[in-house]
């Protein structure tokens, strides 16, 4: 009688054995001395150095590292197996497909690049923004959590592999800008994390290609508005003006890769693109870890209880 009372007067499940209950207000009494913002740092070091659980499956992280994925989740994103658009790499329904098959295969384009063929050569996305992507890429972006960087990199990099055959051998690598102000508030740019994770990668992998970190030469000037919700003429019209080159000679007659971290409908590809041969690169290519393919795109559009949070 007198240890169920002990118990439910301490909130914890009748029949609890006592001690865990008396041990644990002790803990939070010593806690909640040294401050808010003293426990926030030791749970960030605790974290590091005893890894808790997968933040994206909840399974028991095996080793002690610094990206908060498991090996599992990383290894389940898979690359896309669909038919793509040579240009964009847009999935091609089948009658895209039908219409596209009295042609060689090299001949596969998408009919927004048929009709506005972009000013990149080619974009590749590794895997659909969906599942364990959809969840790294959301840790990176909206919980601080740089470390998943490094896996998102190495999809970035098996990316930009797939341009090993057509691009020139020395490239500027340039991530998509950030408008400064957000770039300040989220800390850092996650397109240039996973770049830097991606070339080090590379630098194992490819080691005759010369990949060179450029990302100052293209900058965001214009703080734009959300894509989210805005029909094609919109998002253009959004991004106008929104990019602009501070130095052209770093770029005269070069290649340049442009890298992000997802492929949404192409409009900021091809803004970027625009302005980087404008300023007189040779060539632009791009490449990114994650691809929204057109029904996702739509479903956002339409205004599924995800849309806001994706579009972030
Ligand atoms: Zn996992
Ligand atoms: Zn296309």
């Amino acid at each position: 009688m007198n240890d169920n009372a002990l118990g439910v007067a301490a909130g914890g499940p009748p029949g609890a054995p006592p001690g865990g209950v008396v041990e644990g207000r002790v803990m939070s009494r010593w806690w909640q001395g040294p401050g808010r913002v003293v426990r926030a740092v030791v749970d960030d070091l605790v974290t590091t150095i005893y890894p808790s659980d997968c933040r994206v499956c909840g399974g028991p992280l095996l080793r002690a590292g610094f990206s908060p994925v498991c090996d599992a989740c990383a290894a389940g994103v898979v690359p896309q197996s669909m038919t793509l658009c040579v240009r964009c790499g847009e999935a091609l329904d089948m009658e895209g497909v039908r219409f596209a098959g009295q042609f060689p295969v090299e001949g596969l384009v998408c009919s927004p690049c048929r009709m506005v063929p972009p000013e990149f050569e080619r974009a590749v996305a590794y895997a659909v923004y969906r599942d364990e992507l959809r969840e790294m890429v959301h840790l990176l972006k909206y919980e601080r959590m740089r470390t998943v960087a490094k896996p998102l990199g190495k999809l970035l990099a098996r990316a930009i592999e797939m341009l090993e055959a057509e691009a020139g051998r020395e490239l500027l690598v340039v991530a998509v800008p950030l408008f400064p102000a957000k770039e300040r508030e989220r800390g850092y740019n996650q397109a240039v994390l996973m770049s830097d994770a991606a070339l080090v990668e590379l630098k194992k992998s490819r080691r005759e290609w010369k990949l060179i970190a450029a990302h100052g030469v293209i900058r965001r000037v214009k703080d734009t508005k959300s894509q989210f919700g805005l029909t094609p003429k919109g998002r253009r019209r959004n991004l106008q003006g929104a990019f602009a080159v501070g130095d052209r000679a770093a770029l005269a007659g070069r290649e340049v890769l442009l890298v992000d971290d997802i492929y949404t409908t192409g409009a900021t590809a091809r803004a970027c693109a625009r302005v980087l041969r404008a300023a007189g690169a040779s060539k632009v290519w791009v490449a990114t870890a994650s691809r929204a393919q057109p029904e996702m795109v739509a479903a956002w559009d339409a205004g599924s209880e995800t849309a806001a949070w994706d579009a972030g």
